[in-house]
C-alpha cells in the first residue's frame, strides 16, 4: 500500500470537513478515522452488552468482541500472549495500576529509577509510593543535549533498584528513548522496566518483545482510537505474580464472609465493568495502523519535523526545548518565541485554526531543567502536511506583530 497524507487525511471526518483547520496537537489526543468511527456504532448499535456475565448470545458476542480486542493490542505490540493485556482507562490509570501492583511488595529502600523528562503520570505515582512504601526515588537528569542521560544509568540503577519507570519518547523533546540500554542496566540488578508508552505508541506498530521490557502502557486516544481506554500489559510471568489493586465485580474466584479469591490475570486487574466499546474501538484503531505502510509513514513525519526544526532554527527569537535534529525521536517540537507567553502565542495560532498546545504539557520537572515554566509545541500525525507548517510559521510571522 502506498502513503498519500491527502487521501489519509479524507478518512478522518473532523479534518476533511475543515481544509483550514491545521490540527498540530497530536500528542494532546489523536483525531479518529472513519474506520474507528464505524466500529464504535456498529458495536453499540448491534452488540452492546455488558462482557463476562451473561449467557445469552448478544451477551456472549460482547464478550468475544472484548477478548478480540485484546488480540488485536497484542498483534500491535507483538506481545506473546493476550493475556498479558490489562484494558484499563488510560496510560495515566495503567501506570496508576502497575505502581499500586508492583509496589505492594517493595519495602523500604529499595529504589525506583525515573526521569526527569517523564511526564508528571510517570512521575507522581511513583512519588505517591515513595511515601506509601518508603521507598527511594532516583531522577535520571537531562544531557546537554536536553535527551534523557543514559550515561548516568550505571549510577543510578543501584544493586536495590527494582523497577526503571521511564518514557519512550518524552512528550515534549519528542526525544526517543535507548530501551534496549535501559534494559540492560535493569538486568543487570535483577530490576524490572516499566515503559511510558503514551507518545511512541500513535508512531506505529510496537514489538514489547525485541525491545525486552517488561511493562508497557498507552492510551487509545492518542492511537487514533476512542477516550477512556488504554493499555497496561505486562510480562506474564510477572503479571501473574501481582496482586490486585481494584477490587470489585469481574475479578473475583470466589466470594464469602470469611475470604475471597481472585481471578487469573487480566480479570484480575479490571474490576468492574470495562470500557466495552472503547476497547472495541481502539482494536479497530490499532487494525487499522496495523495496516498501513509505516516506512514510508516515519519518513513523511521525520520531514515535516525536519523542516519545522529548520525554521525554527533560522528565527533568533525562538529558542528549542532538546534536540534540533530528527534522529532518534518522535515529531513533537516544543519552543518559545522571545517575549511571548506561550498561552498568548497559541491563542493567537488558534484564532487563525493552528492548534497548538500551549503549558508545561504535565512536564514541569523537564521545564525547569530547561529553565522555563511553559512552552508551545507542535506535534505531527500521519495526516499533517506541508500545509499545516506553512500555516504555523505564517501563524508565528502574525503573533510577532499582535503580541510585541
Ligand atoms: N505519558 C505521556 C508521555 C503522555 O504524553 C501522556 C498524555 N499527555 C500521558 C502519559 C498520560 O496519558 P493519558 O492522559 O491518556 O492517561
Amino acid at each position: 500500500m502506498s502513503f498519500d497524507p491527502a487521501a489519509l487525511r479524507r478518512q478522518f471526518p473532523l479534518l476533511a470537513g475543515d481544509p483550514e483547520l491545521h490540527y498540530l496537537d497530536n500528542a494532546a489526543t489523536a483525531q479518529l478515522p472513519q474506520a474507528v468511527l464505524d466500529a464504535l456504532v456498529a458495536h453499540e448499535t448491534h452488540a452492546r452488552a455488558n462482557v463476562q456475565r451473561g449467557s445469552y448470545p448478544l451477551a456472549e458476542g460482547a464478550t468475544e468482541a472484548y477478548e478480540r480486542a485484546r488480540e488485536s493490542v497484542r498483534r500491535f505490540l507483538n506481545a506473546g500472549r493476550a493475556d498479558e493485556v490489562v484494558f484499563t482507562s488510560g496510560t495515566t490509570a495503567a501506570i496508576n495500576v502497575f505502581a499500586h501492583a508492583f509496589g505492594a511488595r517493595l519495602a523500604a529502600g529499595d529504589e525506583i529509577v525515573i526521569t526527569r523528562a517523564e511526564h508528571h503520570s510517570n512521575f507522581v505515582p511513583w512519588q505517591l509510593l515513595r511515601e506509601r512504601r518508603g521507598a527511594a526515588l532516583r531522577v535520571l537528569p537531562l544531557a546537554g543535549d536536553g535527551r534523557i542521560d543514559l550515561a548516568r544509568l550505571a549510577e543510578a540503577v543501584t544493586a536495590r533498584c527494582r523497577l526503571i519507570a521511564i518514557t519512550h519518547a518524552s512528550n515534549v523533546t519528542g526525544a526517543l528513548t535507548d530501551l534496549a540500554a535501559v534494559v540492560s542496566a535493569a538486568r543487570a540488578v535483577g530490576a524490572r522496566v516499566l515503559v511510558d508508552g503514551a507518545q511512541a505508541a500513535q508512531h506505529g506498530p510496537l514489538d514489547v518483545q525485541r525491545l525486552g521490557v517488561d511493562a508497557y502502557a498507552f492510551s487509545g486516544h492518542k492511537c487514533f482510537g476512542p477516550n477512556g481506554v488504554g493499555v497496561l500489559w505486562v510480562r506474564r510471568e510477572l503479571l501473574e505474580s501481582l496482586p490486585p489493586v481494584f477490587a470489585g465485580g469481574g475479578m473475583v474466584g470466589r466470594v464469602s464472609l470469611e475470604e475471597t479469591t481472585f481471578a487469573d490475570a487480566p480479570a484480575r486487574f479490571e474490576a468492574g465493568t470495562p470500557p466495552i466499546a472503547q476497547a472495541v474501538g481502539l482494536a479497530a484503531a490499532l487494525e487499522w495502523m496495523l495496516s498501513l505502510p509505516w516506512a514510508e509513514i516515519r519518513a513523511h513525519e521525520e520531514r515535516l519535523a525536519r523542516r519545522l526544526l529548520a525554521a525554527l532554527a533560522g528565527m533568533d527569537d525562538v529558542a528549542i526545548l532538546g534536540p534540533r535534529e530528527t534522529r532518534e525521536r518522535l515529531p513533537i517540537v516544543a519552543f518559545n518565541l522571545r517575549g511571548i507567553h506561550s498561552h498568548d502565542l497559541t491563542q493567537v495560532l488558534g484564532d487563525g485554526g493552528v492548534c497548538l498546545r500551549g503549558g508545561h504539557h504535565c512536564a514541569q520537572p523537564l521545564h525547569a531543567a530547561f529553565g522555563v515554566e511553559a512552552s508551545v509545541r507542535a506535534s505531527f500525525a500521519l495526516y499533517n502536511d506541508d500545509a499545516d507548517i506553512d500555516a504555523l510559521i505564517a501563524g508565528l510571522a502574525a503573533a510577532r506583530r499582535t503580541l510585541r
